[in-house]
């Protein structure tokens, strides 16, 4: 028996950046459920480049924007996602994208998060005081598919931006113009990441979609509210050599979103011992 619980429902999302192209299709097929574009400001809850701060947890900042979209559309069911890009915490010169889809489900009184790490993202920025400078970096970031910002280095937020930039001619207009009006003389390029600049993070936002509608179609075993799964995973897997608990994943514990009802799960792929090579004792 398949459970779906919002078959023939509309979704309301809440996103001013294509986000339906990726999120659509998920809940179409897991679901039976129509994802439904609301026109909504968004960029009044924070935006990727920079020019108003933002406030709050992504959680929070998601579940407060599928809320503006569920009024906009006078809807029960709404959906946003929110990402957030910079150095990987144990690895600086990496980046890291993570990813958040809150679905709110008002008449249950349901909130369902899922998020996803993204260790493949093009985010980063070069100052430069030609375009020509950008030669060696364009093919890194995926110019031009993915789309750039220019702003004026050392300028404040408010100074003029220029964003979705995909073609050699603009970008190099963008730089003169940024290069100009800059105290140093120098344009800041950054990589776009608003969704539909971005193919990259459009895919990761497709991904955490197909993950959120699985869940939605999984029922808590006690109370069957939607959205029943994986909450957190917890670490200790031992060494298959000395027995020592290591940083692999030992046990994952699935909950319900409504419900406390919790349960700790062995790993799905049945590992019960770590390979030595992973192990602080083993391996310092
Ligand atoms: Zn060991
Ligand atoms: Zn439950």
């Amino acid at each position: 028996m398949t459970f779906r619980p919002y078959t023939g429902q509309a979704v309301a999302l809440a996103t001013q950046h294509q986000k339906h192209l990726a999120l659509g299709p998920p809940f179409a097929q897991e679901l039976g459920a129509t994802v439904v574009l609301a026109a909504v400001d968004t960029d009044a809850l924070g935006t990727f480049t920079g020019d108003r701060p933002r406030v709050g947890t992504a959680e929070a900042v998601c579940a407060e924007k599928a809320r503006l979209g569920m009024a906009a559309l006078g809807l029960p069911l709404g959906l946003a996602s929110e990402g957030s890009f910079g150095p990987h915490p144990d690895a600086p010169f990496l980046v890291l994208g993570v990813e958040v889809l809150v679905f709110v489900d008002a008449p249950r009184g349901l909130e369902v998060v899922e998020r996803l790490v993204a260790e493949r993202t093009n985010f980063g920025h070069r100052e430069v005081a030609t375009a020509d400078e950008l030669s060696p970096w364009l093919p890194v970031v995926g110019f031009p598919e993915h789309a750039l910002v220019v702003q004026p280095l050392g300028a404040a937020f408010a100074a003029a931006s220029h964003k979705g930039l995909r073609d050699w001619a603009a970008l190099r207009s963008a730089v003169q113009q940024a290069a100009a009006a800059s105290p140093q003389g120098r344009a800041l390029v950054s990589t776009d990441m608003r969704a539909h600049c971005n193919p990259t993070r459009m895919a990761s936002i497709a991904t955490l979609g197909q993950k959120l509608a699985r869940r939605l179609a999984t029922p808590c075993p006690v109370c069957a509210a939607p959205g029943f799964g994986r909450i957190e995973v917890v670490p200790g897997l031992p060494c298959g050599f000395c027995g020592e608990p290591t940083q692999l994943v030992l046990a994952e514990r699935y909950g319900c979103a409504l419900c406390t009802h919790r349960e700790a799960r062995p790993r799905a792929d049945g590992r019960t011992s770590a390979d030595p090579g992973s192990c602080e004792f083993c391996n310092p």
